[in-house]
């Protein structure tokens, strides 16, 4: 498709990336990739007091980490530079001037009380609230003589007309606002910083974006951003917008729900290509069940398909993908993320004895200490450790040397004939060798422990349950 393609990500240096902003991040990049199209990266920091430069650099790698690739922005530059709005004040200045000057705003000289009172009236006669247009009405000579006596001013669009505004947007269809029912809004604040509103559509208007997919939160600023495009004859994108991440108890992930932050997962071993896949298919369907790159996951990326109803984050569904892409990692991949999480001093053969047993970096430490005999036993091992036979106790202190577990078992089963059923003895000696009962397969659980880790965990028999142990009369 056309070169000219344009999209972008727009984020608040505010607070670490969280799922929500991921997905839209990517969702903006995998409609660029899909179209042939450019991706670029602009920083929205004009709320001063919230923005700060260190969020702006985790955030950068934060999304590069996701596997996001961008052709613009702060950090390499391009033809619509600055990418960063706190650098861009004298593009909005010069906006604000031509706006003056063709009369679409005015200045606004009420004061929050007055704002206030406006409202609570309006409230009470149950009209819908917007200005009151008090300002609108002073004339041009009264305005400038009060700006001139340098009364603060915020400036206002002046929403002229009667009409209703109309628009299709990208994922929730045809969008329609009566113009009546907008009240003039503020562009420029009393203490002189362009809004929102108007920085982000300036932007992406100078900018040449073609598509905007964004959070459902902005579906409402649309109108007022169309309605001053329209009116100065701007070309603005095409937008889109995308229901809200929820946690699942209903409430919108936010940037404070740091375990969902995209550092969180990096550093708790979720590897990319799982939350990639996690995150795409979060209100997206996808018919393909497997792990996809980035590039398979935009040939079948489609803004028509996205869902309207919020996407709810269930954290086991990441955790699948996770669990995929651990067991995708070719060997030396494998073996870097086990050194991640270990460091150089793993025990030798762990990493693959536990390989598809490990989501996160968190599990292979567990497993390292669970087979260490370090970590106590699970609730359910703690059970079956609590009824243990006495005699497999004994028998293991006796025997943990046997070379592999067929030998120890057939053993068992010679001197206690009948005793120790595969039902009962498994579990039994998984509690025993792990302290649980899920893992790799006993047998080679059995090998890679070796005599003098088994000997040890029959010594111990994790101790502390040995007060508890059954005698012979309750076999195993
Ligand atoms: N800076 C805005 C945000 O972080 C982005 C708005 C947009 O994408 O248009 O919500």
């Amino acid at each position: 498709m056309s070169p000219q393609t344009r999209l972008r990500f727009a984020p608040s240096p505010t607070g670490a990336l969280h799922l929500g902003n991921a997905r839209t991040a990517l969702f903006n990049y995998l409609a660029a990739l899909r179209m042939g199209g450019t991706f670029i990266i602009r920083i929205e920091d004009t709320d001063r007091m919230r923005s700060d430069p260190r969020h702006e650099t985790v955030l950068l790698a934060d999304l590069a980490w996701l596997g996001i690739t961008w052709q613009e922005g702060p950090d390499c530059g391009g033809p619509s530079a600055p990418y960063r709005q706190s650098e861009r004040s004298v593009r909005y200045a010069d906006i604000l001037g031509q706006m003056r000057e063709l009369g679409c705003i005015y200045p606004c000289f009420c004061t929050d009380g007055q704002l206030a009172d406006d409202l609570e009236k309006q409230r009470r006669d149950r009209k819908t609230p917007r200005y009151s247009g008090r300002c609108a009405r002073l004339s041009a000579t009264e305005s400038a003589g009060r700006l001139r006596a340098g009364e603060p001013a915020a400036w206002r669009w002046r929403v002229e007309g009667s009409g209703s505004l109309d628009w299709d947007d990208l994922v929730y269809g045809p969008q329609h606002q009566e113009l009546g029912a907008i009240g003039d809004f503020v562009v420029c604040r009393r203490d002189g910083q362009p809004v929102f509103l108007l920085t982000n559509l300036v932007d992406d208007c100078e900018m040449r974006i073609t598509h905007v997919l964004r959070g459902v939160d902005h579906l409402s600023n649309t109108g007022r951003q169309l309605l001053m495009a329209r009116a100065l004859s701007w070309g603005a994108p095409l937008y889109g917008h995308l229901p809200l991440l929820v946690n699942p108890g209903g409430i919108p992930l936010a940037k404070r729900d740091g375990a969902v932050g995209l550092g969180s997962l990096a550093r708790a071993g979720y590897l990319p290509i799982a939350v990639q896949n996690y995150l795409v298919r979060l209100g997206h369907p996808y018919a393909e069940n497997g792990l996809l790159d980035l590039e398979a996951l935009s040939r079948s990326f489609d803004w028509n398909s996205i869902h309207r109803a919020p996407a709810v984050f269930d954290p086991a569904q990441l955790d699948h993908w996770q669990h995929l892409a651990v067991r995708a990692l070719d060997d030396d991949a494998y073996t870097q993320w086990v050194t991640h999480a270990l460091g150089s001093e793993a025990p030798v053969g762990l990493a693959s004895l536990v390989r598809d047993n490990v989501r996160s970096h968190a599990d292979l430490i567990q497993w390292r200490e669970r087979l260490a005999g370090r970590s106590p036993p699970t609730e359910e091992a703690q059970a079956v450790l609590q009824t243990l036979d006495a005699r497999l106790a004994a028998y293991g202190k006796a025997h943990a040397n046997a070379v592999t577990l067929m030998d120890f078992l057939s053993g068992l089963r010679t001197d206690h004939p009948a005793a120790f059923p595969s039902r009962k003895v498994y579990p039994a000696l998984r509690a025993i060798l792990t302290g649980s009962l899920e893992g790799p397969e006993l047998a080679r659980i059995w090998d890679w422990m070796g005599p003098e880790r088994r000997q040890q965990a029959f010594q111990n028999i994790r101790a502390q349950t040995q007060p508890t142990l059954s005698s012979a009369e309750h076999p195993a």
